[in-house]
């Protein structure tokens, strides 16, 4: 099973629940799905619907208020961003716009525009996104590419560590569109792998990276 991320080849069965088969990566650990086993599409996109984001919703303003309040001290006023996984609102970019930070979104269902890929940028936002990438060495290239140099990656994802104990019941782990797992190790092989440096660990599952490329 070659790693969706790093490409190696040599990865082992990590777990077996079900019908679903989890492999690590000997090369960056990262633990992964089956690819023949993801859900299609359209049923990804259904239980994206299902999201109750709304813009009336104050827990979830409030969950986007703390990354928000983070990227701000990193990045200086009038920085140009991307907000790539969006979801359904635009409410992140609409957040940051406040705080006189300027973000395009993008969302692969439901704000497609290409056009943002046309740009480069200050900072890149993945907020609960790289779980989901069904190609995520793909989507790091094109991505990383778009940073302006010395330009912040924000990745904003649970890590897979040994506290998380029974990976089988792990909340994390069982939603369906969550399709890889990230760990420590994982982030170091990847800022390797993608000329990134990785700065810091912004706590609430927000970690910092910086194009070195
Ligand atoms: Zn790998």
């Amino acid at each position: 099973m070659i790693c969706p991320l790093c490409q190696d080849e040599k990865s082992h069965i990590f777990e077996k629940i079900g019908e679903k088969t989890y492999y690590q990566c000997q090369y960056c650990s990262l633990v992964f799905l089956s690819r023949s086993e993801l859900i299609s599409p359209v049923e990804e996109k259904e239980r994206y619907e299902n999201h109750h984001n709304s813009e009336e919703d104050s827990h979830y303003i409030k969950y986007l208020t703390t990354t928000v309040e983070k990227i701000s001290m990193i990045v200086p006023k009038g920085a140009s961003g991307l907000d790539f996984g969006c979801g359904k609102s635009l409410l992140m970019e609409k957040l940051l716009n406040q705080q006189e930070v300027f973000v395009s979104s993008y969302d692969l269902f439901f704000h497609r525009n290409e056009e943002v890929f046309e740009k480069k940028y200050d900072f890149i936002l993945l907020s609960e996104v790289i779980e989901h990438l069904r190609a995520p060495n793909k989507e790091l290239q094109r991505l990383t590419g778009l940073l302006k140099a010395n330009g912040y990656l924000f990745i904003k994802t649970k890590l897979l560590t040994s506290e998380i104990g029974d990976f089988k019941n792990w909340y994390y782990r069982r939603d369906k569109t969550h399709i890889q797992f990230f760990r420590e190790e994982t982030f170091l092989k990847m800022s390797e792998l993608f000329h990134l440096q990785k700065i810091r660990d912004l706590k609430d599952d927000l970690f910092l990276f910086r194009n070195n490329g």
